[in-house]
């Protein structure tokens, strides 16, 4: 919830409503005059459920997609974390689910499917539906992989009106012949393109294929690329089009700044900084897993309240720290980018790139996890000059220069002869793989965490470079060096 109010407004700007007409192939503004959640037709049990979240006002998603939902038809939204989607999708369901009693309603057949990318933002959406629909009998369950799949094989055997899953979980239910899929009336892709980017066209076509003929669908996605439209193009029919915010668009509500530092400083600088600004509440973004796991013992060992949250980490493990750095009991959560994806923190003050992406649109992605909601944030990139090349990228991809501050009062620790500098980035120019994984248990770990699917040098190639950058030609790197 925002607590902002005079910034929301400029916070959410860009919109458009079109609804591309399959006939004549052009794209009509809709009327866009739903300021109001009276004015939206919501059940009254939603409506209190909106008031207890302390909502006063729709977003612009939200005051576009609503209708649209309402009236039942297919989807595409381009919009991202931090816009109210998934309000936007969750409220129109909930009121059309509750609306109408299911014909052949059975246990283990939910309504509503919504897929999601990651468990952490699976999560997040169920828990919406649970917060959004807590005056309305609907039952709503989540399955994602990482965790015991008996009680939710328990919780299927139930009534299930909505259910929110990450694929790879999911085929493994139908699998296992604990889930039907043929009463499905409303179909979700959430963050659609981080789903392409992991890997997982193969599988969301497979369930797609599992639905019954007759349903609405709706597809969000933060980038609305090629692959997001040709997706789109073969699972909607005569979509209404809505943009809440141009990709590669960033808050205005938060500051960004660079510290040019040479790495092996980074870790002394930020427990430096936490302390001297007293932050409470940061989220770090590493490259790898093993970078998050060494800043995360460093920050402890000063005495900040730390954990690292990585596909390595097991799901109660991820979850607690998540829950921890809510509650403030833990001040800094160090992240890789997938795992960060998808959190829902309100209010994040303070987002802090230690390494900077290779892709300059994670950044965007990165920086999306502050001054979300109208209020506002800080974004503190530490800069090594191997780093200045993505730097320059980052720039021209937001079209601004990102002020570079100095810092005065940070006086390096005398003796850093044991910390060896890390090897340059050697990941540039490499593309995520696409390569389809599939419900095979081989793919398992993987497809339900957040690997980034490198392709990965030759083992030679790569002890060359660290040891050629005074790096440890060490095999235990190995294991830990995709985020
Ligand atoms: P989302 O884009 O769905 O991740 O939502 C981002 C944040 O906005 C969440 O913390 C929501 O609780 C909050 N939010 C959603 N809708 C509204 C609204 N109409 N007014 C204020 N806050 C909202």
């Amino acid at each position: 919830m925002f607590k902002n109010k005079k910034n929301y407004d400029s916070k959410f700007k860009t919109k458009t409503v079109l609804e591309v007409s399959k006939e004549e192939n052009i794209k009509i503004p809709l009327s866009n005059n739903e300021s109001t959640f009276a004015g939206l037709n919501l059940a009254q049990p939603l409506m209190r459920a909106i008031a207890d979240a302390g909502y006063s006002t729709p977003t612009p998603v939200q005051a576009q997609a609503i209708p649209l939902v309402l009236a039942g038809g297919d989807l595409l939204a381009g919009a991202q974390t931090g816009t109210g989607k998934t309000a936007a999708f969750m409220l129109p369901i909930l009121h059309r689910l509750a609306e109408k009693s299911a014909a052949n309603s059975r246990s283990g057949r939910p309504r509503c499917l919504i897929l999601a990318p990651t468990r952490e933002l699976a999560a997040q959406i169920e828990e919406s539906a649970q917060t959004y629909g807590k005056y309305l009998p609907l039952k709503s369950v989540a399955v994602f992989g990482g965790v015991n799949i008996y009680p939710q094989i328990k919780a299927l055997r139930g009534h299930v009106e909505i259910l929110v899953a990450t694929p790879g979980r999911l085929l493994d239910h139908v699998g296992q012949k604990t889930l039907d899929l043929s009463g499905v009336e409303i179909l979700v892709l959430d963050e659609a393109d981080r789903m392409l980017d992991m890997g997982f066209i193969r599988d969301i076509k497979k369930i797609i294929a599992l639905l019954p003929k007759q349903h609405q669908s709706l597809l969000f996605s933060a980038t609305l690329s090629d692959e997001i439209k040709a997706l789109a193009g073969g699972l909607l029919h005569n979509p209404a089009f809505i943009e809440a915010a141009r990709s590669n668009t960033l808050s205005e509500l938060v500051e960004h700044s660079v510290h040019l530092v040479p790495q092996r400083l980074k870790s002394h600088l930020l427990s430096h900084l936490i302390k001297h600004h007293d932050w409470k509440q940061v989220l770090v973004f590493t490259r790898t897993k093993h970078g998050a796991n060494r800043l995360t013992e460093k920050l402890v060992a000063d005495g900040i309240p730390s954990a690292a949250i990585h596909s390595n980490k097991s799901q109660p493990a991820r979850t607690k720290a998540l829950a921890q750095f809510k509650d403030g009991s833990l001040f800094v959560l160090v992240a890789t980018d997938i795992a960060a994806r998808g959190l829902d923190i309100d209010q994040l003050p303070h987002v802090v790139n230690f390494e900077l992406p290779n892709a300059p649109k994670d950044y965007v992605h990165r920086i999306g996890r502050t001054g979300r909601a109208g209020s506002s944030g800080v974004a503190i990139s530490l800069v090594d000059k191997e780093e200045f090349r993505y730097l320059k990228d980052i720039e021209r991809l937001i079209k601004r220069g990102i002020p570079k501050i100095a810092f005065d009062s940070f006086v390096p620790p005398a003796n850093l002869s044991a910390e060896a500098p890390r090897p340059p980035h050697s990941q540039r120019g490499q593309k995520r793989t696409n390569a389809p994984r599939t419900a095979g248990a081989g793919n398992r770990s993987r497809r339900q965490s957040d690997g980034h699917g490198q392709k990965p040098r030759s083992p030679k190639q790569r002890d060359h470079k660290r040891v050629a950058a005074g790096g440890l030609p060490n095999r235990a790197r190995r294991k830990n060096s995709l985020p």
